[in-house]
């Protein structure tokens, strides 16, 4: 089974990717993992791709794509695989659509795990941290004992600029904006399947399951 996943920001893409890995035995491929296994092994493309990112530049997609290819045409991926973080683009979508022709595979499905913006709003801007120890906090999947304060040390608990409502609002309308071409792409091609999100893991990943074993 060859499976793409999508989601914005705080929908549990990684939770759901971690069931589905489990559940199906097919790698799970993220971009960060797979450019630094390219980099790991030295090959032409990972050594590309390190100098680009050394000088602290994108990496073009022909690098990128090769390494994508480099990384499908491993054994593990036999059975299948599970590709997260790729494509980002119209382009690099069209580019998969012919590196898998090359080595005779195809999509069978791009799962969307779709939550409402202001649930993810929720999710990501509940986070607090201690600043003394680091521990990690959500105001309402996993609270501390006592408002505001730290359980090991009682520190006043602090919300970091990422996870502010304007910087948060931002980044998923960002990430909206990259998104939304590919889904239409993938729904145009019939390979979209969309799951309700904004539910306990399990079920999410029951929904994933009766939508790709049909
Ligand atoms: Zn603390």
């Amino acid at each position: 089974m060859n499976l793409i996943l999508m989601g914005m920001p705080g929908a549990g893409k990684g939770t759901q990717a971690e069931q589905i890995n489990e559940a199906y035995n097919i790698p799970h491929i993220s971009t960060g993992d797979m450019f630094r296994l390219a980099i790991k092994e030295g090959t032409d493309l990972g050594k590309q791709a390190k100098d680009f990112m050394d000088q602290g530049e994108l990496v073009p997609d022909e690098v990128t794509i090769g390494i994508v290819k480099e990384r499908l045409s491993k054994d593990d991926c036999k059975k299948g695989f599970l590709l997260d973080g790729f494509p980002r683009t119209i382009a690099q979508a069209e580019a998969l659509q012919e590196l898998l022709t090359d080595i005779n595979e195809t999509i069978d499905y791009v799962v969307h795990v779709d939550v409402p913006e202001e649930k993810l709003l929720e999710r990501l801007t509940g986070r607090r941290i201690c600043p003394t120890c680091g521990t990690a906090y959500h105001v309402a999947y996993q609270p501390p004992e006592v408002e505001g304060k730290c359980d090991k040390d009682s520190a006043q608990l602090i919300q970091r600029d990422d996870d502010k409502p304007e910087t948060v609002k931002n980044r998923l309308a960002v990430n909206l904006k990259q998104t939304k071409p590919l889904l239409d792409f993938y729904q145009d091609k019939g390979y979209l399947v969309t799951v309700d999100g904004d539910q306990e893991v399990d079920q999410v990943f029951k929904d994933i399951q009766t939508k790709i074993e049909k």
